[in-house]
């Protein structure tokens, strides 16, 4: 990640993240909340890349780090008071002093986050009058609607995935290797003005495709082969997430049986997303028409994820998820089947959660594209 990218400012109603956080956990004088979770960090501060933690409270917003990330801090983060550890002044011995000036009686901390060994170490630090207690995932119940701001970022991120895909597509020949695919497509994307990947870029060619989560190796792209390229850019913190298959040469009958599948299920669930739908809905009518089509037990994971700051958010379009999508959720369309000894198709979009419907950020073709 770049360090010294801009901060990602301003949220909806002119509130700071910090500010709807403290709203969000009707947050009084006596109570404060330290926040681990890089994540959260850059979330909260909107923008700070560093490491160490952050202070907010009514009355401060600090960010504690060491001298690596001061400077970057004072930049990323001007609404932020920076803090620097030192000689018998570590983090916790900074929180607690914050803590003590402010007369404050509970802490909220990621308990989800901290290491069991951390945990002990922070509340030995603030003491035992202070009660540290869970903040039970606030800032990713925040985080799930996104703002203006940051949908303009993944916005950026999707277009970058969508026009590498285009340009990856000439480059696509029978003799390559999955991991020169993969390669060409990472530096496209790169080229591209991706900051970085959103994560490891998944490359499945031919018999290989039925395994969802690829690494991409030594095998040569074949005709007849159908290839998934599964990917992701990050832009200004913020990710995108895509998934495409094609067809190098005329594929099976078979292959186009299971593309057209995929698609009708994949574009079905899309036209069906919308806020108030529940989640294990969506997923359940993608499930039900491949189910209906043969292909019962060939799509086994879920059909799509949150996206944001990380790859993976809640909510889940999964059948275990009975969570109601609110308008401003970004989140994935991605079914797939997936054939043993065979091959597989998936096809993935990352789509804006509207009152009335959404609105696919992935642009690229979902037609069967035949190279
Ligand atoms: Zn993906
Ligand atoms: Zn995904």
């Amino acid at each position: 990640m770049c360090p010294y990218k801009g901060s990602v400012r301003k949220g909806v109603i002119g509130l700071t993240a910090s500010e709807r956080l403290i709203n969000h956990l009707r947050l009084g004088p006596k109570t404060a909340v330290a926040v681990h979770d890089p994540s959260n960090m850059f979330y909260l501060t909107e923008g700070y890349t560093g490491e160490g933690l952050v202070y907010i409270s009514e009355a401060s917003r600090v960010i504690v780090t060491d001298f690596r990330y001061t400077e970057q801090a004072e930049r990323q983060a001007p609404g932020f008071r920076v803090e620097m550890i030192g000689k018998g002044r570590n983090h916790n011995k900074i929180l607690a002093e914050l803590v003590k000036a402010e007369e404050i009686t509970e802490l909220r901390v990621e308990t989800n986050y901290l290491s069991v060994d951390s945990f002990e170490a922070l509340r030995g630090a603030v003491g035992e009058e202070i009660s540290c207690v869970p903040l039970n995932g606030a800032p990713q119940q925040l985080r799930q609607v996104k703002t203006p701001t940051e949908i303009v970022a993944i916005r950026k991120a999707c277009d970058i995935t969508s026009e590498a895909f285009n340009a990856i597509l000439p480059k696509i020949r029978p003799g390559m290797t999955e991991k020169e695919l993969q390669i060409e497509l990472d530096f496209t994307m790169l080229r591209l003005g991706a900051d970085e990947l959103a994560f490891d870029t998944i490359i499945a060619s031919g018999e290989n495709g039925s395994l969802c989560h690829a690494i991409p190796g030594s095998r040569t792209l074949k005709n007849g082969d159908m290839i998934t390229m599964d990917f992701g850019a990050k832009v200004d913190g913020y990710c995108s997430d895509m998934t495409r298959t094609v067809a190098l040469g005329q594929p099976s009958e078979e292959m186009r049986m299971v593309y057209e599948t995929v698609l009708r299920a994949q574009s079905m669930c899309e036209d069906a997303l919308a806020a108030g739908k529940v989640c294990s809905e969506i997923d359940k009518l993608a499930r039900d028409y491949i189910d209906a089509r043969g292909y019962a037990g060939r799509f086994g994971h879920g059909l799509g994820h949150s996206v944001g700051i990380d790859i993976h958010e809640e909510p889940r379009l999964s059948p275990n998820c009975e969570d109601i999508l609110k308008a401003g959720i970004v989140i994935t369309v991605e079914p797939g089947i997936y054939l043993p000894g065979v091959g597989g198709v998936r096809i993935e979009n990352t789509c804006l959660v509207k009152e009335n419907g959404c609105v696919p950020l992935t642009t690229a073709d979902k037609q069967l594209i035949i190279l």
